[in-house]
């Protein structure tokens, strides 16, 4: 850190003093659309709601995962 600091400072003066902070924060959906057991929207035929928006995942893996078992369900039921 140290020193790639000071490689940085070299490329972009002002960066020689002050204090680093790192920060994460989280802000997936505070909602979750109400879905049936084979992951279709209530209320909607052949709408599937997935991931994160739809308030059922809060990463990429878990966004993935979900895409992948509403899929499979869908490939199964078909
Ligand atoms: C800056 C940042 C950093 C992140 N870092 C991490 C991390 O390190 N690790 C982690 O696990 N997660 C991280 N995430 C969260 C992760 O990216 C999301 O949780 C994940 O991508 C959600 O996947 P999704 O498929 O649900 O939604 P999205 O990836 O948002 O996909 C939605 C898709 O729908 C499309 N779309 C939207 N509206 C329409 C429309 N009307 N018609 C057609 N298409 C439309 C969009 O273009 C988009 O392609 C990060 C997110 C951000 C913003």
């Amino acid at each position: 850190m140290k020193s790639g600091l000071k490689d940085f400072n070299r490329k972009m003066r002002g960066f020689d003093t002050g204090t680093i902070m790192g920060l994460e924060s989280k802000t997936s959906a505070p909602i979750q659309v109400i879905r049936e057991a084979d992951g279709s929207c209530a209320g909607f035929k052949n709408l599937f709601v997935i991931g994160e928006g739809s308030g059922y995942a809060g990463g990429i893996i878990s966004s993935a995962a979900d895409g992948v078992k509403v899929a499979m369900n869908i490939i199964e039921n078909s």
